[in-house]
C-alpha cells in the first residue's frame, strides 16, 4: 500500500498520513479530490480492493462547499471527523464536548461495577489503578488542556467517587485527596489524576510530534494562533519545575527546537514526575506542622512502604480482606480509623491523632497478635521455601530469655527477634523525622538485648524491625535476601511468578497492614465501648500484668 500512497499524492500540492489501516490525504479541495480519485484507480488496477465511500469522511476547510468532491458520494463534514480514536475538528466547544460523551460511553459502567461490593476491595483498587486511571492517556495526549480541562475534571471526581467507596473512605480534607493521587513510591496509591496529567501529557505529545507536523502541516512555516496561544499557556503554566529537558515558553521557539529535534519518549513522565514533586512538596509542608502526621509521611517514603498496595491477590499470604485493606488505606491516609469514634477508650482525641489506635497501650494484647502475624508469615514462608525454621527458642540456660525464632540460612543458626513498631507514636516520632529512623532505634535496642547471648551460641541475630507504616529496617530486609537465596538454592521458588524477595516483602508487609488492622479494629471497639466477642477478648484475658507495663513483645512505640 505504501507506493500507492506516495504515487496518489505525488503530482498534487497534498500530503498524505497514513496509520495502520487509516490514510488522510490533507490540501486544499480541489487538488484532495484529484488525489482522491487517483487513489481510487489505483486501488482498483493494482490491489482490486474496494473504496467503502460511506465510511470515507471529509472535513471541510471554513468556507469551502466541498463543491470538488461532493459528486463522489463521500461523506462530507463541516465540523469535525474520527480519527485515530479521537477527532479533528477546529472547533474547541465540540472538541470538549465529544471527549466527555466519549469518556462517559466508555467509562460510566465500569465505575459503577467498582462500587459493588462483592467484587473485594483489593481487587477493586487494583483495577482502578491499573485500568482506569491510565485510560484517558491517548485524549489528553492528543488534545489541548483547555479541551481536555473538563474530561479531566470529571474523569477525576469519578475516580475519587469510586476510590472513596472502595476504600470506605470519610469525606477527605484537600491534602488526603492530594495524596491519593501520588504515585505509591511518593506515600501515594498511584491513582493518576487526569487533570495534574493533562498538561504534562499533551505538551510532551507536541514535543515528540513535532517533527512531523513540521513537516506535515506547514512545511516549516512558524505557526500562529491558537497553536502557540495554547503551547504558551501550557508551557507557562509548567515553566520553573524541577526538569532536565527545557521546555521553551515561547511558541515559536518551542516549534524549532523539537520541530528539529523531537523530544524523546519518558518526556510525559518526566514532565508529571515533576509536577507531582511540587504537590508532594506542597503535602510535606502541610504534614511538617504536626509531628506525627510528618513521621507518617517520612515513613511512607521508604520503598516497601507500599507493598501491600502492589501486592496482587494471586496467594492467600497476599491476600486482604476489605477490613484490612480499607483501614489500611485510611492509615496511609492519615485520616480517623473509624467514622464517628472521637477518642480513644484510654481518653486520647482521635481527631487530631487518628493513628493513636495503632500504639495505645490498651491494645497491647491485640499488637501481640498483630507481631504473631508477621512472625507465623515468616515461618510460612520458610516452609515454602524450604528452609529449616523453630517458633520461640529460648537462648540462656535459666530459660528466661527466649527469641521469636531460629532460621537456619547459609548454613548457620540465625536467630530472629519481630517487632512492629509505630513511627508515629509518642515515643518514635522524634526518631521518625528520619526515614526509618524509628526502625534503626528498636533495632539498636533488640541487638543490646540478645546479641551477647546468641553469640555466645556462635548464632547471629537479626531484629527484624518493620514500621507500622510499611518501612522495613536493613537488617530485615537482610534476613528476606538471606531467604531469597536459600530458597534459589532449594529450587523452591515454584509458588513465586517474578522476583522472590519482592513476593517475601509483600508477604510481610500485607501481613503487617492485617495486623495494623486487627489492632485497629479492637481499638475501635472499646472506643465503642462494646464488648469484643471472640479470639482476641480470650487472648487478652490472659495478658499478664508486665506485659501490659512494659508494652507487647512484638510491639514498640506504645503510648
Ligand atoms: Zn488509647
Amino acid at each position: 500500500m505504501v507506493n500507492i500512497y506516495n504515487d496518489t499524492t505525488k503530482e498534487t500540492e497534498c500530503l498524505f498520513a497514513a496509520v495502520q489501516d487509516d490514510y488522510y490525504i490533507i490540501g486544499p479541495p480541489e487538488q484532495a479530490a484529484v488525489a482522491w480519485e487517483k487513489f481510487c484507480s489505483l486501488c482498483k488496477s493494482s490491489t482490486g480492493l474496494k473504496i467503502n465511500r460511506n465510511k470515507t469522511q471529509i472535513l471541510l476547510p471554513t468556507g469551502s462547499e466541498g463543491k470538488e468532491l461532493a459528486n463522489e458520494g463521500l461523506v462530507l463534514k463541516r465540523d469535525w471527523i474520527p480519527a485515530l480514536g479521537t477527532i479533528l475538528t477546529r472547533n474547541d466547544k465540540t472538541a470538549e464536548k465529544w471527549l466527555v460523551e466519549e469518556s462517559r460511553k466508555k467509562h460510566d459502567k465500569m465505575f459503577e461495577l467498582l462500587k459493588d461490593k462483592k467484587m473485594p476491595a483489593q481487587v477493586a483498587y487494583i483495577l482502578v489503578r491499573m485500568s482506569m486511571a491510565p485510560s484517558i492517556n491517548f485524549w489528553l495526549r492528543t488534545s489541548n488542556p483547555s479541551r481536555t480541562a473538563k474530561l479531566a475534571e470529571e474523569f477525576d471526581q469519578k475516580l475519587l467517587t469510586a476510590m472513596t467507596s472502595i476504600l470506605d473512605l470519610p469525606h477527605l480534607e484537600e491534602v488526603a485527596r492530594k495524596q491519593l493521587v501520588m504515585p505509591i513510591s511518593k506515600g501515594g496509591f498511584g491513582i493518576r489524576s487526569a487533570s495534574l496529567t493533562a498538561k504534562p501529557a499533551w505538551i510532551s505529545a507536541m514535543a515528540q510530534a513535532m517533527r512531523a507536523n513540521y513537516s506535515l502541516l506547514l512545511r516549516g512555516v512558524h505557526p500562529t494562533g491558537k497553536w502557540v496561544k495554547n503551547v504558551e499557556k501550557t508551557t507557562n503554566a509548567l515553566k520553573g519545575l524541577k526538569m532536565k529537558t527545557h521546555l521553551p515558553i515561547d511558541g515559536k521557539v518551542f516549534w524549532d527546537t523539537f520541530g528539529l529535534h523531537p523530544a524523546e519518549s519518558g518526556l510525559q513522565r518526566e514532565i508529571t514526575e515533576a509536577v507531582l514533586g511540587e504537590e508532594q512538596e506542597k503535602i510535606y509542608k502541610q504534614a511538617e506542622r504536626n509531628g506525627t502526621d510528618y513521621a507518617r509521611m517520612v515513613g511512607l517514603q521508604c520503598k516497601e512502604s507500599g507493598l501491600w498496595l502492589t501486592a496482587m491477590p494471586i496467594h492467600t499470604l497476599l491476600r486482604m480482606r476489605d477490613v484490612s485493606f480499607q483501614l489500611a488505606a485510611r492509615a496511609r491516609l492519615g485520616v480517623s480509623l473509624a467514622t464517628g469514634v472521637k477518642s480513644c477508650a484510654c481518653g486520647v482525641e482521635l481527631q487530631s491523632t487518628p493513628l493513636h489506635l495503632l500504639s495505645c497501650r490498651h491494645l497491647v494484647a491485640t499488637m501481640n497478635l498483630r507481631h504473631n502475624k508477621v512472625l507465623s508469615t515468616l515461618l510460612a514462608i520458610a516452609g515454602m521455601t524450604l528452609v529449616t525454621a523453630r517458633k520461640e527458642v529460648t537462648i540462656d540456660d535459666e530459660g528466661r530469655k527466649r527469641t521469636d525464632g531460629l532460621f537456619v540460612v547459609k548454613g548457620k543458626a540465625t536467630m530472629i527477634d519481630v517487632s512492629i513498631i509505630c513511627p508515629t507514636a509518642k515515643s518514635y516520632v522524634k526518631a521518625a523525622r528520619k526515614s526509618l529512623g524509628a526502625a534503626l532505634i528498636r533495632e539498636k535496642q533488640k541487638i543490646d538485648k540478645y546479641d551477647k547471648e546468641v553469640k555466645k551460641h556462635e548464632m547471629d541475630f537479626i531484629p527484624f524491625v518493620i514500621e507500622t507504616t510499611g518501612g522495613m529496617g536493613g537488617k530485615a530486609k537482610r534476613l528476606i535476601d538471606q531467604l531469597m537465596d536459600e530458597a534459589l538454592a532449594n529450587n523452591a521458588t515454584s509458588f513465586v511468578p517474578d522476583r522472590v524477595d519482592l513476593f517475601i516483602k509483600r508477604a510481610v508487609a500485607v501481613a503487617v497492614q492485617i495486623g495494623n488492622g486487627m489492632v485497629a479494629q479492637e481499638g475501635i471497639r472499646r472506643a465503642r465501648g462494646r464488648k469484643w466477642k471472640g479470639a482476641i477478648s480470650e487472648v487478652r484475658g490472659k495478658v499478664k500484668k508486665k506485659e501490659r507495663r512494659r508494652g507487647p513483645g512484638g510491639g514498640g512505640g506504645v503510648e
